[in-house]
């Protein structure tokens, strides 16, 4: 498979690994302070994984890093209570170089889209705060975005 970064290619023989630099009219270095838009597609006992998509609204590919200790003011005893697999943040970058590091403990952080743990279908964000499956009626929580959320019960 072709990639599909069109881009200029780095050979590093000393690490021997290959890395393709995209060439973009409006390359942005992510730094701190940064808001980027993110899928979190691992998470462990106490850090999830985040490819980067979007930063300050502009296209962007990297990878971020949430600790538990940035999730919430509150002690965290679990990070999935919090945020889970194939959900979408939006989150502070912390650091101004790779891996960068992720916060989303202010109250407009957090989660802005997922999908229910039973069925699939997309949870909706109920008046009460805590997130609903039209589909099979589980209900979830997540550490949710304030007012970033995209699907509403109402
Ligand atoms: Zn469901």
């Amino acid at each position: 498979m072709r990639s599909q970064v069109v881009g200029v290619v780095f050979h590093n023989r000393f690490k021997k690994i290959v890395s393709v630099k995209p060439l973009t009219r409006r390359e942005l270095t992510l730094r701190q302070g940064v808001i980027v838009e993110g899928w979190v597609y691992d998470a462990h006992e106490d850090v999830a994984v985040v490819k980067i998509y979007r930063a300050n609204n502009i296209r962007a590919n990297a990878i971020g890093l949430l600790h538990v200790s940035q999730i919430s003011s509150e002690y965290v005893a679990e990070i999935q209570d919090y945020v889970r697999p194939s959900d979408t943040i939006r989150a502070r970058v912390t650091n101004n170089t790779p891996p960068y590091l992720l916060t989303i403990k202010e109250p407009q952080l957090g989660v802005i889209h997922a999908y229910c743990g039973s069925c699939g279908e997309e949870l909706y964000l109920t008046s009460s705060g805590v997130l609903v499956c039209k589909n099979c009626g589980r209900v979830e929580k997540r550490k949710v975005a304030s007012g970033g959320y995209i699907l509403t019960t109402t």
